[in-house]
């Protein structure tokens, strides 16, 4: 890892009064681990709560880029010929070290992208439960298979794993811990080397983990970090990667797609939701209501699987919107580094830009704000109130659009099919929760929707911290899954080998061919009874 940068980097030391920051020169330590860098001006970035200045950071031109690759393609060999057991057992070590550690973190993630520390704590165990569950199953699904030969006994045929070689990921800025794991840990494992470009405002978090794994005994080259925005550096990331690992908007998405596919790189998109929670007649109303609080207002609404739109049966909807309002109205918000407040900031002026103009459009367009529909700067920059509307009318940007903030509409409905035709008129397709006391009937509507990952009785975190079963969207919600077998198997590639015996998978000489086939066709059919294949 080449260090560019003089020492120059500040954290704050206290946020609304609470100390809690890493001590002085933390960041400068951080931002040395960042690849290139040298030949272009850096950039510095604030923290949401406060405004104050958390870093300035190098940023790699499209040339430091390609050489980090270079970097990293040369340290991939080393890494892929040692056995996956012991990558593994990087895995392993990590685990113990995020949670040893994990009070700086909470501190990182909270600096850089404004949430609550309870919010903080998610990615910290969404950290932790990935490099566990992929620590102790990447060596099972990684190992090779037999697989039935075309001739019995005659043909040995099995499937081999190769990593892809050098895997480009690109992160947002929402959930940099976690998502900086769920990409980067799988790939590692699979024996791929990965350069890494994060969002400029969270790139601490993930350098953090950087640092960590370091310890746990990665290569440092094996795993790099570039920053720089994607209009610099992006081509330089798509033309020199082995798979494009993209989280974030579906515009940007569909954008890079289109480039990488001219260069028939494999890649997965994990884009944006307009996510539906449907609560069925049966519900219990208050547990639906502080799940949707959780649903809707964690992380201030900026999580990609955060619910947006809530069906609620009209028997109980009037209850429902006042339960719910008055849960929401007692969440505080504040930007101290501790569980104290149970909502944060947003975390750019961008954000709070496009929040309260879906918010002020939607009230122009007819619909009605039960509670919140403000900013609130005293108590910082760049906070807004838990926002909960209901009339919201089709004419109404948020409709039909992704807000990513802490706003939802409520709807009533009369029957569950138009419920559940309503949840998936929608070009995203990426969670949804359903209410119910039934569990049975909650799996059943699930299964109807069209959305990658459906929580019961849940908003998003029961599939979110299930990180054994495969995450991602359907429709315009992305392109191949994270978390799962899936998360890992998408970066290596399959290979088929198959060692034949004896007989030639062709007419012995002599046997005319009219002859054989017949003998063949009738080992066909044999071989549709034979158990086990
Ligand atoms: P974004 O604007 O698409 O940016 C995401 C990342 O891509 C950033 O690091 C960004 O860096 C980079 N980027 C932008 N243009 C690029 C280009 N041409 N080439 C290469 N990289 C480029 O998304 P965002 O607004 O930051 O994130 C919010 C969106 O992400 C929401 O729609 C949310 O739903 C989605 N999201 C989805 C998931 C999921 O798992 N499905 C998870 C989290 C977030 P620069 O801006 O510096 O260029």
């Amino acid at each position: 890892m080449t260090s560019t940068v003089p020492a120059r980097a500040q954290l704050p030391g206290t946020i609304g009064g609470v100390t809690g920051a890493p001590p002085a020169g933390r960041a400068t330590a951080l931002v040395d681990r960042v690849a290139g860098g040298a030949d272009s001006p850096p950039v510095e970035m604030q923290a949401p709560f406060t405004g104050w200045t958390t870093a300035v950071l190098p940023q790699a031109t499209d040339a430091d880029t390609r050489a980090v690759f270079a970097q990293a393609r040369r340290a991939q060999r080393a890494w892929a010929a040692r056995p996956v057991a012991e990558r593994a057992r990087v895995l392993h070590r990590l685990h113990e070290l995020v949670l040893r550690h994990q009070d700086e973190a909470l501190d990182l993630v909270q600096i850089e992208a404004g949430k609550a520390r309870l919010d903080a704590f998610d990615e910290v165990s969404a950290t932790a439960l990935v490099a566990d569950h992929y620590g102790r199953h990447a060596p099972r699904l990684l190992a090779p298979r037999r697989a039935p030969g075309a001739l019995p006994v005659l043909t040995k045929a099995g499937e081999v794993r190769h990593p892809k070689g050098v895997v480009g990921i690109i992160s947002p800025w929402n959930y940099p811990l976690a998502l900086t794991a769920m990409d980067v840990l799988p790939a590692l494992v699979a024996g791929n080397a990965v350069v890494q470009k994060p969002d400029n405002q969270t790139a601490l978090s993930a350098l953090w983990l950087h640092e960590l794994a370091e310890r746990a005994g990665l290569p440092v080259d094996a795993w790099q970090i570039v920053l720089g925005r994607g209009s610099r550096i992006g081509d330089a990331i798509v033309e020199e990667s082995d798979y494009v690992c993209f989280t974030g908007s579906t515009p940007t998405g569909k954008d890079l797609a289109g480039r990488i596919a001219t260069r028939l790189t494999s890649y997965s998109l994990e884009l944006g939701g307009k996510n539906p929670m449907i609560v069925l007649p049966d519900a219990d109303v208050r547990k639906a209501a502080a799940g949707a609080v959780t649903a809707c207002f964690a992380s201030a609404g900026q999580l990609c699987v955060s619910v947006e739109r809530i069906y609620v049966h009209d028997s109980i909807r009037e209850e429902f919107v006042r339960e719910f309002a008055a849960r929401t109205e007692a969440l505080r918000l504040g930007a101290a580094l501790d569980y104290s407040a149970g909502m944060g900031s947003l975390t750019s002026r961008e954000q709070l830009a496009a929040v309260s103009s879906h918010v002020d459009d939607a009230r122009a367009t007819g619909a009605t704000v039960v509670t919140g529909g403000r900013a609130r700067p005293d108590l910082g920059p760049l906070f807004y109130e838990p926002t909960i509307l209901t009339g919201v009318t089709e004419r109404a940007r948020l409709f039909a659009e992704e807000t990513f903030g802490p706003v939802v509409s409520v709807y009533g409905y009369s029957e569950v099919d138009d419920a559940v035709e309503r949840a998936n008129d929608t070009p995203f397709g990426l969670n949804a929760s359903v209410w119910t006391r039934d569990a049975r009937r909650g799996w059943d509507v699930a299964a109807r929707l069209k959305a990658g990952t459906v929580n019961v009785n849940e908003g998003y975190a029961a599939t979110f911290g299930t990180v054994g079963v495969p995450m991602g969207g359907m429709k315009d919600s992305g392109v191949g899954r994270r978390n799962g077998a899936e998360g890992l198997l998408k970066y290596t590639e399959a290979q088929a080998i198959a060692v034949q015996r004896g007989l030639r998978l062709r007419p012995p000489r002599g046997l005319p061919p009219a002859l054989w086939t017949k003998a063949m066709t009738a080992g066909m059919k044999a071989l549709r009874h034979l158990p086990g294949r």
